[in-house]
């Protein structure tokens, strides 16, 4: 039976069971679309990490025999919309049966189940064989609780996956050794190179300008840094385990105005993209591990294990438990807009400045960056998370909707109520101070509490607290914060909030 297979741009996973045979019954096909490039505005090496790895996967299934059809953006004959697409080949190549993978985003999915009741033949479809997790095992683990702790998800993971673990209790002796994670990078250890690949993507490029795909973010067309290749993400896999993984643990909360990587791995597009699976990510660390234990600690693994086997399936779950309504979510009730310098890095804030250049550079920030800079700033000054969410999914090459929106209105803009974080990520000018050095290179100071050249987080932090109190009153991990709050004199408290609605209204100019 002629069977035609649709691949979407993140499901490039090489070792899926469909690829395990060669015959002429099945016709696979993929696409470059101006409805995937078009429903938000993408960083352009976003679009060029996307199109570049789609374009060597559809060469790889060729090369081994493997029936493709693909279309590239600037095709003719492309429908550049999903339904055209699959409709288009069903009868040009008389197919008989239409399979796909099932999709990470909600929108994507409604879009199937649409295109399977409108088309003349039977559809199926199939698991992507990526995930440690099915859709709906988290929403199954917490059947019956309030809350959905990740703690206890991830527990349930290492026991379950058998990761870490020695006689049925974890390894080292603690499931978490989050505490030992938290020390400032002051310039040792020495941090490695980044792995770069330096591409040369200069003719897709201009295939995407010609198109008139809109983009923001800069490129250097002739040295593409990211992997865009099964053998180039295990590149980056082996590198990160030899060169980053034995400070990963220490540094990974560290900020640094002359760092941009630190030692995080720059492995989320490489797992997004679903090239890399975190399985064989998982193995490959922990088999390194376990040849090197005399130089590498416990710590360090399992501050990386972590953040795969736990927050990144924990995410997936959260994001398919929630939807569609997650979506909508505004608990805080935020409604200012996005300041104009997140799109250009213009701001006298130095840590702002430098993190949001980072990220129109590179496409890339890491977490600190998001979540305590970026995010902290957002969420201060009360913007509407659609908008913080729209710059989250446009700016990073990471940025998928599942794993972008549960982090960025969940973790991050606490636009959930606390389903995901148990309380605000928030602080003053303390914390970014005490994680690194952007303060000493700032034009605000970060000691001075209110008045001109004071912090604006300073001011911002008692103003979200005064201004939101009541989302808090039950949560007693903000009690000390708003006990805090409440001994702070009328006066003072006027004074803050006076330079946070200036900032709000109008940042930098005071
Ligand atoms: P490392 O620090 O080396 O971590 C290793 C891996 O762990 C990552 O590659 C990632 O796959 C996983 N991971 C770590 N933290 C998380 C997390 N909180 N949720 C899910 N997976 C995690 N990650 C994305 O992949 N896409 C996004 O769009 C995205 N948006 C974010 C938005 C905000 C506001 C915040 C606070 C975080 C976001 N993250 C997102 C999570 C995290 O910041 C990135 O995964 C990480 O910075 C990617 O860099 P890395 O590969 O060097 O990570
Ligand atoms: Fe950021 Fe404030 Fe420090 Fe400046 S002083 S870098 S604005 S935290």
């Amino acid at each position: 039976m002629k069977t035609l297979r649709l691949i979407l741009g993140d499901q490039l996973n090489l070792s899926h069971s469909w690829l395990h045979q060669v015959d002429d019954d099945h016709v696979y096909l993929m696409a470059e679309m101006r409805q995937e490039t078009d429903y938000v505005k993408h960083h352009i090496q976003k679009v060029v990490g996307f199109f570049c790895s789609m374009r060597n996967f559809a060469n790889t299934l060729k090369d081994k025999g493997h029936h493709v059809i693909y279309f590239t953006i600037g095709d003719p004959n492309n429908p550049q919309k999903l339904p055209d697409l699959i409709d288009q080949t069903i009868s040009e190549h008389k197919v008989e049966k239409f399979e796909y993978q099932l999709p990470d985003e909600y929108r994507l999915d409604q879009q199937f189940q649409e295109i399977c009741e409108s088309i003349p033949i039977p559809s199926e479809a199939f698991d992507t064989e990526h995930f440690y997790t099915s859709r709906n095992e988290l929403k199954n683990h917490f059947k019956g609780k309030k809350q959905l702790l990740m703690e206890s998800f991830y527990r349930m993971m290492r026991k379950k996956h058998n990761i870490l673990m020695v006689n049925e209790q974890p390894e080292g002796g603690k499931w978490n050794f989050d505490q030992s994670n938290r020390k400032k990078w002051d310039g040792s250890p020495e941090i490695p190179e980044e792995l770069s690949f330096n591409t040369d993507v200069t003719e897709l490029l201009d295939e995407i300008k010609s198109a008139e795909v809109n983009t923001f973010g800069n490129i250097d067309a002739k040295n593409f840094p990211w992997p865009t290749s099964y053998q180039e993400c295990k590149k980056l896999l082996d590198y990160f385990c030899s060169k980053l993984l034995p400070y990963f643990g220490d540094y990974q909360d560290a900020l640094h105005t002359q760092e941009k990587y630190l030692f995080h791995s720059r492995l989320s597009f490489a797992m997004n993209s679903k090239m890399l699976s975190p399985k064989e990510v998982i193995d490959t660390v922990i088999e390194y591990y376990y040849e090197h234990t005399d130089d590498i600690h416990i710590s360090q693994v399992e501050g990386f294990i972590r953040q795969i086997l736990g927050w990144r399936e924990y995410m997936r779950g959260i994001y398919w438990k929630e939807m569609p309504g997650y979506a909508e979510l505004n608990k805080l009730e935020n409604h200012y807009p996005l300041p104009d310098f997140f799109w250009t890095g213009k701001t006298k804030m130095n840590c702002l400045h430098k993190a949001i250049t980072q990220s129109l550079d590179d496409a890339y920030a890491h977490h600190i960056q998001r979540l305590m800079v970026i995010g902290n700033y957002a969420l201060l000054t009360q913007v509407d998370p659609n908008e913080v969410d729209a710059w989250y999914l446009g700016v990073y090459i990471d940025a998928i909707e599942w794993v972008e929106i549960t982090n960025t209105r969940g973790m991050s803009q606490f636009a959930d109520g606390g389903l995901v974080a148990t309380k605000p990520y928030v602080s003053s000018a303390n914390y970014i101070n005490k994680m690194g050095n952007y303060c000493k290179e700032c034009t605000y100071s970060h000691t001075v509490k209110s008045g001109e050249n004071s912090c604006p987080f300073n001011s911002l932090y008692w103003n979200f607290l005064e201004e939101k109190k009541a989302h808090f009153k039950n949560n007693q991990r903000m009690s000390m914060m708003l006990s805090l709050l409440e001994k702070k004199s009328k006066e003072e408290l006027n004074e803050l909030q006076e330079r946070a609605r200036n900032i709000i209204d109008r940042p930098d100019q005071f």
